[in-house]
């Protein structure tokens, strides 16, 4: 058994300094001086204990990619940059050696879960699971030829057999990934929705930007989530990165068909995209979650920045009160139905928890501690991080992760595309 001593727990069920039990994989008591056996007892002392951050949107492998192909709009990037690269570099080892080194970066920032589409997904989760975070994987579904797959067919075939060689995993769980409406014909949109079982999960990108809207106008004559809607996959088990360019009326379709949103805002403003009405949509019950997007974008998985850019973005759009600290924090710790049981520190819920040292000048003094981790906190001040009920940062190092190695892998392969 794991306790960690006399922390300031916060979002969770009892907020104040408290101790916190854990056995096996489960929180099983908060209460004052538990008393008994322990294996390994972390002190809490001068830290705020509080639920691991997931970053509900990133395409974990792109590390490679970071600051290859900057100060520029969301379609050249993509389409003259990002895609041509991704031809030329992306295999299986990148994909393993590349996820490895983003997961532990965002592990860096109090990071124990990640939403990530890209391709040859088996590799991320053989990543997740050595490090031992938690991964929703969705293999690329795009109407032309991936680096693993030669069709849409073909990674939906690949998606199937993932949900079957995970289905018992604790850390690991398939969705469904088409990339966007513009990369994908409705016919092959309703090819993936026909392909979905009950409870499966999709991800996608959609309304980006007004360009990427008015490009599938062209395309189809209607709006991304229009043809989503009409190929039957926006459903309460969808989840939509961006978000961006949405008006009022798109904003009552998602709620009506309890859709899932993920604010990106780096990502958004890096690509001159814009920023999502997310206060809007939260203020009506939409369920949002927070991700960095990938490494290419943003350029980093720091959800601590990517928390207080998306307060305070929306502060400049919408007005001071539009997104309040203790509302973020929560937005950006939960993942709604995808693992139950985590984002909220209550006996009985899994033990993703992260304890962040309150030794840092700018941790002096704090009032309220909500405010202090979405405004002031940095990632050097996230000192340990469990996921699952194993201690994966201990004093800011990582425990039975060669971290060194990982970096050096990850630079040796970034040569051959002019990396220092
Ligand atoms: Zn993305």
């Amino acid at each position: 058994m794991l306790l960690i001593k006399n922390g300031y727990c916060i979002n969770s069920e009892k907020e104040g300094y408290f101790d916190i039990l854990v056995d096996g994989n489960r929180i099983v008591k908060i209460d004052k001086d538990i008393e008994g056996g322990f294996d390994e007892i972390i002190d809490a002392k001068d830290c705020v204990v509080m639920p691991t951050f997931c970053n509900a949107h990133t395409h974990l492998a792109m590390s490679l990619f970071r600051g290859l192909a900057d100060d520029l709009e969301l379609m050249d990037w993509l389409n003259n940059h990002i895609f041509p690269a991704e031809a030329k570099y992306v295999n299986k080892d990148m994909v393993y050696i590349c996820s490895k080194l983003s997961m532990l970066e965002g592990i860096r920032s109090a990071t124990g879960c990640f939403g990530d589409m890209y391709f040859f997904e088996e590799e991320v989760a053989r990543a997740a699971i050595e490090i031992g975070v938690r991964a929703i994987i969705g293999e690329g579904i795009i109407d032309f030829p991936t680096p693993d797959c030669k069709n849409p067919k073909e990674a939906v075939e690949k998606t199937k057999s993932l949900k079957e060689e995970f289905k018992n995993s604790e850390l690991v769980k398939v969705s469904y990934a088409p990339h966007s409406t513009y990369t994908l014909s409705e016919d092959t949109l309703k090819m993936v929705a026909n392909s979905l079982d009950e409870n499966d999960i999709v991800q996608i990108h959609i309304n980006e930007s007004e360009r990427e809207v008015e490009l599938v106008k062209s395309q189809k004559g209607k709006r991304p989530l229009e043809v989503l809607n009409d190929a039957g996959l926006l459903t309460d088990r969808t989840f939509m990165a961006h978000c961006v360019a949405t008006d009022d009326e798109e904003i009552e379709l998602i709620k009506n068909k309890n859709a899932k949103v993920i604010n990106v805002p780096q990502s958004n403003f890096k690509l001159a995209s814009g920023i999502a009405p997310i206060c809007k949509m939260v203020k009506i019950g939409i369920d949002v979650y927070i991700g960095t997007d990938g490494p290419a974008s943003n350029n980093n998985l720091d959800m601590i920045e990517e928390i207080r850019t998306s307060s305070l973005v929306q502060k400049i759009k919408f007005g001071e009160k539009a997104m309040d600290s203790k509302t973020i924090l929560k937005l950006a710790s939960n993942f709604n139905g995808l693992f139950d049981g985590i984002g909220y520190l209550k006996e009985g819920n899994l033990a993703d928890i992260a304890v962040v040292s309150l030794e840092g000048i700018e941790s002096v003094p704090i009032y309220n501690p909500y405010s202090f981790i979405v405004y002031a906190l940095n990632s050097r001040d996230v000192r340990d991080v469990i996921v699952n009920g194993r201690v994966i940062l201990k004093n800011r190092e990582f425990v039975d992760i060669d971290e060194e190695e990982v970096k050096f892998r990850v630079k040796e392969l970034s040569k051959s595309l002019g990396g220092l």
